[in-house]
């Protein structure tokens, strides 16, 4: 019967004919503080949070969501107690896939663009759960090393927004099973937040005679005070994020050891040192190719294990949290260049901090075991990109407003795995050289307007780069599908011959692409500029013929690659 009257009350609460707007409302600020029990897997809040009405009509209500396993104690404005009714609200942002949802009365109106302050309470237990996974059919056993968030006896590890609501957020349900809702979702709040500024003090209490634990987050600060009575011991510690940004607050409780470097601190649970130190020699390695590229890295990175050695990692930008178990070296390389890269350079832009991060791990790959390793490493991702374009292009039939252009894309496939190709086609147009001191000149600060990027980058070359980024930046075309059209040779009165390749491109993105002629005894590389929907050719001076004629070396990702080599038919056989 609660739900039932629930129900009603909610009907009563809002005014019939205006729907509550879950959506009106931007968290601009909270100051949290966090205590969290292991023993007892609790989380207690209490704290201020400020609401700015963002919508064009006066509010009178608002929403206030947090983890279903959590519950609202209180909730006041100026001291006063407000008048709020909870209920269990279904959505996917939650590893629980639901929230306790509190709809408040305010005490006044909000007029558009005014704030409130709300002092807040709330309590409950954040165990392992995994329900949205398997509601969508992820094995048990994935889904556990997927959300693997928890307060736990021996460790503790809590993602915020998208997977566990451990501070208050409001947004419309969405649901995993429907496309890329989720990611939309999440996408939409954190753009909104990107200004607000979040503090937290973060105290972990409990019983032990062993050594405290450690606590992280991944703001900044961190100076731990510890306060020691018998067995009972508390240890707290302060984080802020001025701004929010893009990032997932999160914390981490574990009694750690730590391996320190000059650019990295890598902390790992008992038995792991080794891991810790492969990972800590991983990373020096990487020190000079970020350095080269991306400048030094400005401040030091973080590295926290994850008790579950299949669990799968996280990056929150500087920090990373992964197992550490491993003795397979690339993944340590890979993972550090990433982190490494994220320290070294910040943009507001995902495209951008996560492309060039995606990229230093191609670049890293090349320097290892030269480029073809590098385009297998992003041929790795090509086919995630391919089959989101085609998404996005069914999405597009039905909603016309659908815009996955880089700058606007919530798709992890397109500002991660699409936006690496991106910068790594820049760099071949542009020059290594080029393209670094592009990116010495990058401060995220100026980067207001969309081409931005586009003048920095055009500045080192003489080339006009409006349709480049045309084509994969400001908007979403697709991907470009090559063929190799026609090879005409034409012997030369002096010996030898000058073979003619035509390129058709056949899709909706224009690209520089390679054209490889293949000889017995060696191959000629040229690059050759075919725009969108259009045929471009290239003349090459050769002393043998070439075999056949390959487009593309798998530097341009494309959504056909099997009509891209061209067998040169023998001289005879063309008489
Ligand atoms: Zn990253």
């Amino acid at each position: 019967m609660k739900v039932l009257r629930v129900v009603c009350i909610l009907c009563g609460l809002v005014t019939p004919g205006l729907a509550l707007d879950r959506e009106a409302f931007t968290f601009t600020n909270y100051d949290l503080d966090v205590r969290v029990e292991p023993e007892q897997q609790r989380l207690g809040v209490r704290g201020r949070i400020t609401l700015r009405n963002d919508s064009s009509a006066p509010q009178k209500n608002a929403a206030l969501q947090i983890s279903s396993t959590l519950d609202w104690s209180s909730i006041q404005a100026g001291g006063e107690p407000l008048e709020f009714v909870t209920h269990e609200y279904s959505s996917d942002i939650d590893h629980t896939g639901a929230l306790s949802e509190a709809i408040v009365t305010l005490p006044h109106e909000v007029a558009p663009k005014g704030t409130i302050e709300l002092e807040i309470g709330y309590e409950g237990v954040i165990p392992l759960d995994v329900t949205r996974l398997k509601r969508i059919g992820v094995p048990d056993d994935k889904a556990k090393h997927t959300d693997w968030d928890q307060i736990g006896r021996s460790f503790t590890a809590v993602r915020g927004i998208g997977y566990v609501a451990w501070y208050p957020v409001a947004i419309e349900s969405v649901d995993l099973s429907e496309g890329n809702t989720v990611f939309e979702a999440l996408g939409r709040w954190k753009a909104r937040e990107a200004d607000a500024d979040l503090k937290i003090k973060l105290t972990n209490s409990g019983e032990s005679s062993a050594e405290p634990p450690r606590l992280f987050c991944n703001g900044r600060g961190g100076e731990q005070a510890y306060e020691r009575m018998g067995r009972a011991y508390s240890v707290h510690t302060e984080y802020s994020f001025e701004p929010l940004g893009t990032t997932v607050p999160l914390f981490v409780i574990g009694g750690y050891d730590v391996v320190e470097t000059p650019s990295l601190n890598i902390s790992f649970l008992p038995g792991h040192k080794s891991g810790a130190e492969n990972y800590a020699l991983a990373a020096e390695l990487a020190v000079p190719l970020v350095t080269e590229w991306f400048g030094a890295p400005g401040r030091k990175a973080e590295t926290v294990e994850l008790a579950d050695p299949e669990a799968a990692p996280f990056d929150a930008e500087s920090m990373l949290l992964t197992p550490l178990d491993t003795s397979n070296s690339t993944v340590y390389q890979l993972a550090a260049v990433h982190q490494l890269t994220h320290a070294a350079i910040f943009s507001p832009r995902p495209w951008i901090y996560e492309g060039l991060a995606h990229f230093a791990q191609a670049l890293e790959r090349e320097q290892q075991s030269g480029r073809p390793a590098a385009l297998d490493f992003m041929g790795q991702h090509r086919t995630a990109i391919v089959n989101a374009e085609k998404a996005v292009d069914a999405t597009r039939l039905q909603n016309t407003a659908a815009n996955e252009s880089l700058i606007n894309t919530s798709i992890e496939e397109f500002d991660r795995s699409k936006a690496m190709y991106v910068w790594w086609m820049l760099r071949d147009m542009v020059s290594d050289a080029g393209l670094k001191k592009a990116l010495a000149g990058y401060h995220p600060d100026q980067d207001k307007e969309a081409a931005y990027l586009q003048h920095l980058v055009e500045a080192q070359t003489h080339r006009d780069l409006e349709w480049f980024f045309d084509d994969w930046v400001y908007r979403d075309r697709g991907l470009p599908d090559f063929r190799v059209e026609s090879v005409y040779p034409r012997p030369r009165v002096d010996g030898g011959s000058i073979v003619t390749v035509t390129i058709e491109n056949l899709g909706d993105a224009g690209a520089e692409v390679p054209v490889i002629l293949r000889m017995e005894d060696g191959e000629i590389i040229r690059r050759l500029e075919v725009r969108a929907k259009s045929k471009a050719a290239v003349r090459v001076d050769v002393a043998t013929l070439p075999l056949e004629v390959v487009v593309n070396d798998g530097s341009v990702p494309e959504s056909d690659l099997s009509n891209n080599v061209f067998k040169v038919p023998p001289p005879d056989a063309a008489k």
